[in-house]
């Protein structure tokens, strides 16, 4: 038998420290949960997390990298720099259904337990307030403004009914797409038409016929948003709407090539136009972290934290902003059990398994997961080597 790869007196140290803040970040989460703030407009999220990390001592940045409900509460020296990132934005309707009170109660509980044990481990910690994951992706903002140039890994956590600590994500990019032709009187002049909706139920049958030769989880889906004004006029202008999702970035790519062709092909047979507009941010497919997920999973083991899996999972959950995080630099974003099952994410119920005794529980494990893996990273420059990195 080997040894527990956590060491003794860290565990201890960061279980100690834990339970002194234990009131302190739960009362933190539940406070986030009970007031809702949807995305980008987050500010007493930022403010309360800001309020509890300055309360230790820690100096808060609001309104970092350009972004008002972003912040950022750096500590610690060293060559290591780890950044723990809390989400806070809410949904419109079902409040706080994504359990994002817990992340952010759970990097900045990371955070309270790291302060006094950073400097000895050669540790840069940055808290980073990472707004808008529900929409528009605010953590491609936070990468395109340097906010994670200078860090060796990025941690998270997020609350789902089981537990998956290397969990996938399909990447997403949603287009816009605009087929413009030329009016003419349907029945009188038919000839000098050119029909838009023809482009775009072409382009549609086009894509639906490119599906039976996708590679696995390659997938489009489309609508009609505008199809012509009046039967007797040949459409000039429609419009549509189109996802286009993929495991892997280079399945992306593919993907992009292979309905772009669908689609233009439709307008060359129509002798239609048509435009191509990618909607916001493209979402990357998360990419797991052998060594970060290793090194939570012995934390979460030394701190005594059943692990709960999904009975039917494939480990493929939905789409987040932390994918192009973990494209970039070693990631992890580990989903945490708060056993609400059958309650899932973006439903009432799971908003309300977000404040149980249970997800209290998780959510202050979690945190110290967090910070014995960003001690993990500092110490154990083997943690952040990735056997895989074609994965
Ligand atoms: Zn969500
Ligand atoms: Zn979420």
């Amino acid at each position: 038998m080997s040894a527990s790869p956590v060491d003794e007196g860290l565990l201890r140290q960061v279980a100690d420290t834990l339970e002194q803040h234990r009131h302190t970040v739960v009362g933190l989460s539940h406070a986030i949960a009970a007031d809702p703030e949807l995305a980008h407009e987050e500010h007493r999220a930022m403010d309360r997390c800001a309020g509890v990390l300055e309360q230790a001592g820690i100096e808060v940045e609001r309104g970092a990298y350009g972004l008002p409900t972003a912040f950022a509460a750096r500590f610690g020296s060293g060559d290591t720099h780890v950044v723990l990132c809390a989400e806070y934005d809410a949904l419109p309707e079902v409040g706080h259904a994504c359990g994002h009170n817990v992340i952010a109660a759970a990097a900045v509980g990371a955070g309270l337990v790291l302060a006094p044990l950073a400097e000895a481990a050669g540790l840069r910690v940055t808290v980073l307030g990472t707004p808008a994951e529900e929409r528009f992706g605010g953590k491609v903002d936070l990468l395109d403004a340097g906010a994670f140039d200078d860090a060796d890994a990025a941690l998270m956590v997020h609350p789902t009914p089981y537990d998956e600590y290397g969990p996938r994500s399909l990447g997403i990019e949603e287009w816009q797409v605009v087929y413009t032709g030329r009016a003419s009187h349907a029945s009188a002049a038919p000839e000098q038409g050119r029909n838009a909706l023809d482009g775009l139920v072409a382009g549609y049958q086009a894509v639906a016929m490119l599906r039976q030769h996708l590679r696995p989880q390659q997938q489009v889906h489309g609508i009609i948003t505008h199809g012509g004004d009046a039967p007797n006029v040949v459409p000039e202008r429609t419009e549509g709407l189109f996802y286009l999702r993929a495991r892997t970035p280079d399945d992306l790519a593919d993907l992009r090539e292979r309905v772009r062709a669908c689609l233009q092909g439709a307008a060359t047979a129509t002798g239609t136009s048509v435009e191509i507009t990618p909607v916001g941010h493209t979402y990357l497919p998360l990419r797991p972290h052998a060594g970060l997920v290793g090194a939570f999973t012995d934390a979460c083991a030394a701190l005594g934290r059943p692990y709960t899996p999904d009975p039917q999972g494939d480990g493929l959950g939905g789409s987040t902003d932390f994918g192009n995080v973990s494209q970039r630099l070693p990631g992890l974003h580990a989903y945490v059990a708060v056993h609400s099952w059958p309650a899932v994410n973006h439903q009432h119920e799971f908003a309300a398994h977000c404040v149980t005794p249970q997800a209290d529980e998780t959510l202050l494990q979690s945190a110290g997961a967090l910070a014995l893996t960003a001690l993990a990273v500092a110490g154990d420059p083997g943690v952040l080597h990735d056997p895989d990195p074609t994965s």
